[in-house]
């Protein structure tokens, strides 16, 4: 069963092969900031349904990864590492249908401290 995310203006729509079994809050510098969870895929798993999509995108550090938001409404989508061999990207499963995302497994992951999911 596929499943379709979209940003708030639905300029970006995502489809993905497959919900997703978990989703990752991430406390490092940059997904605290945004406030997304991240759910992560192989590439081929993801369909977007305009894949030059009207987004702008975001790198730093060591520019390995490109996080991307909607040109018009801002969401922050996905994002892709820059190396096209590389098996995974994340989706910002805030996009996707409420009840898609509380099916989904929560994960807190620490990458701020030691890259370890924190046990609740
Ligand atoms: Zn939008």
């Amino acid at each position: 069963m596929s499943v379709e995310a979209a940003c708030h203006c639905g300029a970006v729509r995502i489809f993905l092969e497959t919900p997703p079994e978990t989703v990752t809050d991430c406390n490092c510098s940059i997904c605290r900031r945004y406030g997304v969870l991240w759910a992560y895929y192989a590439p081929e798993a993801v369909t977007f349904v305009d894949p030059k999509g009207p987004t702008d995108t975001y790198e730093w550090g060591d520019r390995m990864i490109t996080f991307h938001r909607c040109h018009t409404c801002g969401c922050v989508t996905h994002w892709a590492d820059k190396d096209p061999t590389y098996d995974r990207m994340g989706v910002n499963a805030r996009l996707l249908p409420l009840q898609v995302r509380d099916a989904a497994h929560l994960i807190h992951l620490d990458r701020a401290e030691t890259a370890n999911p924190i046990k609740d």
